[in-house]
């Protein structure tokens, strides 16, 4: 059997064919384009899985179904998107047209949506660090924090659309002001962006600091990377942003243990680079934090990186 994945996002559309175990046979990207109508993105879409489906001469009955993630609130169910930030589209009911341009096209194929950090969380389940396991939960930790619960093999996000939104748990009352418009959301703390802004601050405060050196005296050129660098280097300043950083963390980690005790949780993203040098800090704070000091999850590194969401949205269809 071969499924067919969709990856949507604000920069690239990749359209890829994978396996039942989540190996990708193929794939393509094309610019989303995200100036352009709506409607032409998604005939974008059809057009690039028409390709693979001749390339590999398959027949549509052989083909379990499409799946696409979608960065924003989808309603899988309804296949409508409710909103995306990075793609201009609101109340879009793009299970409908995705339908009817099948119709057109003589391709009879059932369409599966998902958020795309929901799909990236079914993807590692299915071919990734989660494999082997029914229950998982991931955080990726980049420009913002995203998150994805599978229970059961399958992806949780709420009776009503736009659940799991795991980096807006607020985890300090009238703290940091976050991108969602609230104070104090884990995203707000745990983010890439976030410990740069921090390692921005404590480098004018403390111009001996090698946070200034190792960004070349100039701030823009900070990253979350030169701040594990300094630690590593013995940096009082940046060892003491790192501890806060996996702090911080540490909390929203210790509340999703304590509501949903996953059989593993896996970080992603940017700062997941840092692997132990993260995780093996991360669990001896997690534990000091979740209920009985009993951490029976596993907390581990995503594997995927950016694959995960295309097979987890290939996947959405099994
Ligand atoms: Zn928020």
């Amino acid at each position: 059997m071969k499924y067919i994945g969709v990856d949507l996002g604000g920069t690239n559309i990749v359209v890829g064919i994978t396996d039942s175990e989540g190996n990708i046979l193929k794939c393509y990207t094309r610019p989303t384009i995200t100036t352009r109508k709506t409607e032409e993105i998604f005939d974008d879409i059809i057009d690039m899985c028409q390709i693979l489906i001749e390339e590999f001469n398959l027949d549509t009955s052989s083909l379990k179904g499409i799946g696409m993630g979608i960065p924003g609130e989808v309603d899988g169910k309804k296949g409508i998107i409710n909103y995306s930030n990075n793609i201009p589209m609101k109340d879009f009911n793009v299970g409908s047209y995705m339908q009817n341009l099948c119709k057109k096209v003589n391709m009879d194929i059932p369409f599966f949506f998902a958020n795309d950090a929901d799909c990236a969380a079914l993807g590692e389940l299915v071919a990734g660090a989660g494999k082997g396991h029914s229950d998982l939960i991931i955080l990726t930790l980049g420009t913002g924090v995203g998150g994805g619960i599978i229970i059961n093999n399958k992806i949780y996000s709420g009776f009503y659309a736009g659940g799991a939104e795991l980096g807006h748990q607020t985890i300090v009352h009238n703290g940091e002001l976050c991108t969602c418009g609230n104070k104090g959301c884990l995203e707000a703390y745990a983010s890439a962006t976030a410990l740069i802004r921090d390692a921005k601050k404590a480098a004018i405060e403390n111009p001996s600091s090698l946070l200034n050196t190792l960004s070349e005296n100039n701030l823009d050129n900070m990253t979350a990377k030169i701040v594990f660098d300094a630690k590593d280097q013995k940096d009082s300043v940046a060892t003491k942003l790192v501890e806060d950083y996996i702090e911080y963390l540490a909390v929203g980690v210790a509340n999703l243990v304590n509501i949903f005790k996953p059989e593993i949780l896996l970080l992603s993203g940017g700062i997941s680079k840092q692997e132990e040098k993260l995780t093996k800090p991360l669990k001896e704070k997690v534990i000091t934090k979740v209920f009985g000091n009993d951490l029976k999850t596993k907390i581990d590194i995503a594997t995927l990186g950016n694959d995960a969401g295309l097979i987890g949205a290939a996947m959405l269809s099994r």
